[in-house]
């Protein structure tokens, strides 16, 4: 298999939309759409800018494994590292995607195609900024907030730090069928977002109501509460037929391990069962956010209130800038507690703890000029998220 599953020019400049398929070996959905895509694009013509669809990890694709040695998308934040299979594939990856950017004329924006383990229907995966968030309400799925924040070391994660907009698609079942409709159609419909494609509303109105149909009764967007780390050691068992963005009460029994029950600590949505042999997260549970909360924390950002955090007590500048320059602080346990579910979360921070018990507030970088559509097919539920941060942590097998 070529790294590069199609490249297509159009006549005029414009935005460039990367997309890449295979991340995981065991993911094969996203190269089929990325195929299907740039074929359909070479026959019709693209109107402007560039397409270009890339595999992931060719040695795991081949050998249709999740991966060889390590998690090709965990590692993209560690630079000091032994060789290794994803090590090397990371690096021509980096290279391939550095040199893209380096040719474009216009904006870069990056999907990330991906399936899951367990059933469930199709949503997005992003990092809070107004860019993603514009990026990703122009596919009428379900949007995940908090979850790449608990997932250090994605693709996703390292092009929100270089300032490209970029978000994660997860189509639906690996081996269903429909996942590679999925990702067409997320393709499509993002192709018509940005502009590139002629006769725009034929090209996304099959997309844009199959995806509508595949997620009927789910909530517009989640913001992540709660993350079921596993053991090395323990024995886990997700009780059977779960699907991702099941409504869960409080207390329901929602899997076996060691001997135990496990019950859902809060009541919202599961996410991400774990229906693979070996995994790091058992399951996640988000909880609706509202038209309102997004449309608040818009503002803010765009008025730039995080030049007044200084002011608050307990809160220090950090001497260190964040990634792509973004202001960061440094913050006293109780300011922490007080204002990160509302306030601090508003802005797009995100709290890491040191080991002088303070936190460290740090935000992505935001780009100067978004347009923000209105959150899909929800009416304004006015939820107010009170649940407590879940710690940053380490890897989920499905994203
Ligand atoms: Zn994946």
């Amino acid at each position: 298999m070529n790294r590069v599953l199609c490249d297509v020019n159009g006549p005029l400049p414009g935005p460039t939309l990367v997309g890449l398929g295979g991340m995981h070996g065991n993911e094969p959905a996203g190269i089929r759409a990325l195929e299907a895509v740039g074929g359909a694009l070479k026959d019709e013509g693209l109107l402007r800018g560039r397409f270009v669809g890339l595999a992931g990890n060719l040695p795991a694709l081949e050998a249709k494994v999740r991966f060889l040695d390590r998690d090709l998308n965990r590692i993209w934040d560690k630079e000091e590292m032994d060789q290794g299979s994803e090590v090397e594939q990371r690096d021509a990856l980096r290279l391939e995607l550095r040199r893209i950017r380096d040719e474009a004329e216009g904006p870069v924006h990056l999907v990330d195609l991906h399936t899951t383990s367990g059933d469930g229907p199709p949503f997005t995966v992003l990092g809070d900024t107004l860019a993603n968030r514009a990026m990703a309400l122009a596919i009428p799925v379900p949007m995940v907030l908090g979850l790449a924040d608990a997932l250090p070391g994605t693709l996703i994660d390292a092009q929100d730090a270089a300032g490209m907009a970029s978000i994660a698609f997860e189509a639906g079942q690996h081996e269903d069928p429909l996942s590679v409709d999925h990702s067409q159609d997320a393709l499509w419909l993002l192709l018509g977002w940005l502009g590139m494609i002629s006769r725009r509303e034929l090209r996304t109105g099959e997309p844009r109501r199959r995806l509508t149909r595949a997620t009927r009764g789910f909530p517009g967007a989640v913001r992540l509460v709660h993350r079921h780390a596993l053991g090395s050691s323990s024995e886990f068992r997700m009780k059977a037929g779960l699907r991702s963005f099941e409504a869960i009460r409080r207390g329901q029994v929602l899997a076996e391990e060691d001997g135990g029950v496990v019950r859902a600590p809060a009541s919202g949505h599961i996410l991400l069962p774990l229906y693979q042999t070996s995994g790091d997260d058992g399951f996640f549970v988000g909880r609706p956010i509202g038209q309102s909360w997004l449309r608040v924390s818009e503002t803010l950002r765009r008025r730039r209130v995080e030049r007044w955090l200084r002011f608050l007590p307990g809160i220090l500048p950090d001497p260190d800038p964040g990634p792509g320059g973004a202001a960061a602080f440094r913050v006293h346990p109780m300011i922490r507690k007080i204002f990160f579910p509302s306030l601090f979360r508003l802005l797009g921070y995100r709290a890491t703890p040191l080991k002088d018990g303070r936190y460290l507030l740090v935000r992505r970088s935001e780009p100067e000029e978004v347009e923000l559509p209105a959150l899909q097919g929800e009416a304004d539920s006015g939820n107010d998220i009170t649940a407590t941060p879940s710690s940053p942590t380490t890897a989920s097998r499905d994203v």
